[in-house]
């Protein structure tokens, strides 16, 4: 019996079996940023411990930096925020980890710079204080996000204890039509499967649509496994793959590259392994998916109305009640106050590509509040090369530095009062942009371009006649 890319990798790095049942895993590599680490690097200090292996660990900050270029200057603003940095700052120095500061050409979101540094590899396991950690799993490594007391444990050992995982495959099979997305994909198997669908799982995602997503795309649906509950997600490694890797920084390089290829097509799930379960979901029936609810697995299609008409449970009512909508209601039409493009979900160059062909030639709507966030500064560098800076300005969105922005609450972006949000980000949670009754849409960084221009939540295909066929 053949064995999956899950239990290959698992094996390889598995240390032994705890007397809980835990298998005790070797990190190949940890990320960390500025929120989860003081209070695990001061419990090192208070035991007088070093960091085990700070050559396989990597600092950036993300969460709290502010996006506008006046506001990054130090000290910041926010007393917290600047504990923050500063902690981050000393312990990286302090315990030998490298740190890419604000002011560094590879800082950025921590699911953005891994990949694009080749730090993120196939066959890996690697541990982030993030719940989005499971992004890296697009290249076939094992990734999962930790809490702060287990990035004390990896900075002290460089193992984490957990419980082994089932796999579920989900093959997306067939062409996507015309406008719809890797995030319409993700949000459509969550909201299928359910937010707890994935509890003790790894999705193992397939099929011949995933196979011609670009390693962008990839990330976007292995990004938001972990809110449809799985810890990891990921997908077997191929010349896709090997092709993104191949000269990034820290990527084998020359012959060694041929090597790495070798082993890493070797930790790709063999044809007869055996899976828990398996999911077909047919990319020909997809649709643009916009959230109306107040988790990522309250969704629906772009010309479908919200649900809870009649015998909605406490749930649907809740949410209803929450979101300002009425059961029945199209979605479409919804009217925006902000539109947010940016995240660890869709804030890689080609989704700020996509975005730009929706809104060049149009103009955001008035009284509309539109930003674009580079999930990092070699996003962003890239995307200024190519002018879309100046195609986001010219269309009225303001055009900001690297950082997690609106995608949560901890930095100067936030939402105000009960302003509703078209985000390309992966959370609609009450309060999450950072105002106790701000409403977040999730949907595709097209369909936010969309919304932004129009002022409503719009169905991109009508917008833009010449939305691609399939995979971008
Ligand atoms: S963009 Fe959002 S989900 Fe991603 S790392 Fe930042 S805060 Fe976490």
């Amino acid at each position: 019996m053949g064995k999956t890319l899950l239990q290959k990798v698992w094996d390889l790095h598995k240390v032994r079996t705890l007397p809980t049942g835990q298998t005790q895993l070797f990190i190949g590599l940890h990320l960390i940023h500025e929120v989860t680490t003081p209070q695990a690097f001061d419990a090192l200090r208070q035991r007088g411990w070093k960091v085990a292996r700070p050559d396989r660990t990597f600092a950036t900050v993300d969460h709290i930096v502010p996006t506008r270029q006046r506001q990054r200057q130090r000290p910041f603003i926010d007393v917290l925020a600047e504990d923050m940095i500063a902690s981050l700052e000393r312990n990286t120095s302090d315990f030998g980890v490298p740190l890419y500061d604000i002011g560094d050409e590879r800082q950025g979101i921590v699911h953005v710079i891994g990949p694009e540094l080749g730090l993120t590899q196939p066959g890996m396991t690697i541990a982030c204080g993030d719940s989005h950690t499971s992004t890296h799993g697009a290249f076939g490594a094992v990734a999962f996000g930790i809490g702060t007391s287990q990035v004390r444990d990896v900075l002290a050992s460089q193992c984490i204890a957990l419980e082994p995982l089932k796999v579920r495959r989900i093959r997306v099979t067939g062409q996507l039509p015309r406008g719809v997305y890797a995030k319409d994909v993700i949000l459509t198997i969550i909201q299928r499967l359910g937010i707890g669908g994935g509890n003790g799982y790894a999705y193992e995602y397939a099929g011949d649509a995933i196979e011609r997503m670009s390693m962008d795309e990839r990330m976007t649906i292995c990004n938001m496994s972990i809110e449809g509950g799985a810890r990891v997600g990921y997908v077997n490694p191929d010349e896709t793959t090997f092709q993104y890797m191949a000269g990034r920084p820290f990527a084998p390089q020359g012959e060694a590259f041929g090597r790495a290829k070798a082993w890493w097509r070797s930790i790709a799930s063999d044809r007869d392994a055996s899976y828990e379960d398996e999911v077909e979901i047919r990319a020909a029936e997809l649709t643009p998916v916009v959230t109306w609810g107040v988790n990522p697995g309250q969704s629906i299609g772009v010309k479908d109305r919200v649900p809870g008409a009649s015998g909605a449970n406490a749930q649907v009512s809740d949410a209803l009640a929450y979101m300002g909508l009425t059961a029945g209601q199209p979605i479409a039409g919804m009217k925006i106050d902000v539109a947010f493009i940016g995240s660890c979900t869709n804030g890689r160059l080609s989704d700020l590509q996509e975005a730009a062909r929706i809104v060049r030639g149009h103009h955001v709507a008035s009284g509309v509040k539109a930003l674009v966030v580079p999930g990092s500064v070699s996003v962003q560098k890239a995307a200024e090369r190519e002018g879309l800076d100046a195609t986001f300005r010219e269309a009225g969105f303001e055009w900001r530095d690297a950082g997690c922005s609106m995608c949560l609450g901890m930095n100067p972006d936030k939402l105000e009062g009960n302003q509703v949000c078209a985000a390309s980000s992966n959370r609609n949670f009450k309060g999450r942009q950072g105002s106790p009754t701000g409403r977040t849409l999730l949907m595709s960084p097209a369909m936010v371009a969309a919304a932004a221009i129009t002022g409503v939540v719009t169905d991109v295909r009508e917008l833009v006649d010449e939305v691609p066929a399939g995979v971008r």
